[in-house]
C-alpha cells in the first residue's frame, strides 16, 4: 500500500509531504523503486501514528476491570476504530482476586489473537494509592504498596503490566519503587505528597506521573507538589487529560510551554460511556451520570472523561497546541513511556504500519492497521 499526497508526521520535523509505503504490515523503505501495487490518495489529509492510549479504563458501555472477555474485545474494536491502534487499559483499584482476574482477562485477549487494536500493556492505577485523593477509586479496596502482591498481578497478566500508579507517601511506597523500578514505569498517582516525597520517589527510579493535577495536590508558590518535583526531574513524563472537562484550557497551554512536547503524554481516562450516549453508568462499582462530556460520582467529582484519545488530541488542537505537539503527546511519547516505541509511534522503516488519516478537521478518515486499511 502507497499512500500519497498526504501531510505525513514525522517526529523532528513536524509535517512533511512524503509518500508511506506499507508492506508486510511494516513501514517499508520505499525511497528507490516503489513495488506497491495499491495506492491511497491522502491529498488534503494529515497522516499520523496510530495513537497509544496508556491510560483509559472503559468504552462502549464496558470497562476493563469487569474482567470479561467479550467487553475486552469491544473495547478493542472501538478503539482501532478511532484511531488508537495500541491501548494499554488501566485497572481501577479492586480486590487483588478481582485485579487477577483483571490481568489474566488481559493476557487471555493477547493470547487470543483477536481483532481491535493491539494491547500491548496494562496499567494498574490502583489499588497502591492515597485514601484523601481517591477521586473515583474504591477507597474500600486501597491498599499499601506490596511488591508481591505486584508480582502477583504481573505473573496474572503475562508480563503484560507497563505502568504501575501509586502514591508516594503511602507506607512502603520508597521500597516499592525501588523494588519495580527496572520492570515496569512507575507513576505518582492519586496522593498528597509535597515536593520533597515526589522528588524522593522520582530520585529513586520512578519516571511518570498519572493525570497531573488530577487526585494531587496544586501547583502552588511556596509547595510545588507532584508538579513541581515532576518539572525539575528530566526524565520524567507526565499524563494529562485533555477532554475539555478535567483541565482548563489555560493549563493545558501551561503544561506544553513548561514541560515541552517531548514530556507530555496525553491520555483519555475513559470510562464506559466513552461512545454512548448520556446516561447513568459505572466506575469502580461507583453510579457515575455523564451528561455530555462530564462523567461525574453523585457528590460531583469527576469520574473519568468520556471522550477517546483521538478526541482529546482534537480538543488539545483546539486549545492551541500545535497539532504535530499533540501527536508526539498522543502517540510518540505515549509509546515511549510504555517501553514500545521500537514498534509504534512513528512511520520509521520496519515498525508496525499503523496509521490514521485525518482530514482537514482533525476527523478519522481512514484508519490502517498493519498495513490493511480497516472497515470503519
Ligand atoms: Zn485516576
Amino acid at each position: 500500500m502507497r499512500l500519497i499526497g498526504g501531510k505525513v508526521f514525522d517526529p523532528e520535523l513536524g509535517f512533511v509531504e512524503k509518500e508511506l509505503c506499507f508492506a508486510d504490515g511494516q513501514v517499508s523503505d520505499c525511497s528507490g523503486s516503489c513495488c506497491c501495487d495499491e495506492t491511497y490518495d491522502a491529498s488534503g489529509c494529515w497522516v499520523i501514528p496510530g495513537l497509544t492510549d496508556v491510560h483509559f479504563h472503559g468504552c462502549k458501555g464496558h470497562d476493563f476491570s469487569d474482567g470479561d472477555a467479550e467487553g475486552l474485545a469491544v473495547m478493542a474494536e472501538y478503539e482501532l476504530s478511532r484511531g488508537v491502534t495500541q491501548i494499554c487499559p488501566a485497572g481501577m483499584t479492586l480486590l487483588e482476586e478481582d485485579l487477577l482476574k483483571v490481568c489474566r482477562n488481559a493476557a487471555e485477549h493477547r493470547r487470543s489473537g483477536k481483532g481491535g487494536a493491539e494491547l500491548v500493556g496494562v496499567h494498574l492505577e490502583g489499588p497502591f494509592l492515597s485514601y484523601a485523593k481517591r477521586g473515583a477509586q474504591n477507597g474500600a479496596w486501597l491498599h499499601a504498596p506490596d511488591v508481591d502482591m505486584f508480582h502477583r498481578l504481573v505473573d496474572a497478566a503475562e508480563g503484560l503490566v507497563k505502568i504501575v500508579s501509586l502514591a508516594p507517601e503511602e507506607p512502603g511506597a520508597m521500597d516499592f519503587v525501588r523494588a519495580v523500578k527496572d520492570e515496569v514505569t512507575v507513576s505518582l498517582a492519586h496522593t498528597t505528597a509535597n515536593y520533597d516525597i515526589a522528588s524522593e520517589a522520582l530520585a529513586l527510579g520512578a519516571r511518570h506521573v498519572t493525570h497531573l493535577f488530577n487526585a494531587m495536590p496544586a501547583f502552588a508558590h511556596r509547595d510545588p507538589g507532584v508538579v513541581g518535583a515532576a518539572l525539575d526531574d528530566e526524565k520524567t513524563r507526565v499524563e494529562l487529560i485533555c477532554d475539555g472537562i478535567h483541565i482548563h484550557p489555560g493549563m493545558v497551554r501551561a503544561v506544553f510551554k513548561m514541560f515541552g512536547k517531548d514530556r507530555v503524554v496525553l491520555i483519555s481516562d475513559t470510562m464506559r460511556a466513552a461512545g454512548m450516549p448520556d446516561g447513568d453508568y459505572t466506575l469502580g462499582g461507583q453510579a457515575v451520570k455523564v451528561t455530555g462530556k462530564l462523567a461525574a460520582l453523585e457528590d460531583g467529582t469527576i469520574a473519568g472523561s468520556a471522550t477517546d484519545l483521538m478526541g482529546c488530541l482534537k480538543t488539545a488542537v483546539s486549545f492551541g497546541i500545535p497539532l504535530a505537539d499533540a501527536v508526539t503527546a498522543a502517540a510518540v511519547n505515549s509509546a515511549k513511556a510504555i517501553g514500545v516505541y521500537d514498534r509504534f509511534g512513528s512511520f520509521d522503516c520496519g515498525k508496525v504500519a499503523n496509521a490514521v488519516v485525518l482530514d482537514a478537521d482533525l476527523n478519522v478518515k481512514d484508519v490502517f492497521f498493519r498495513g490493511q486499511r480497516v472497515e470503519l
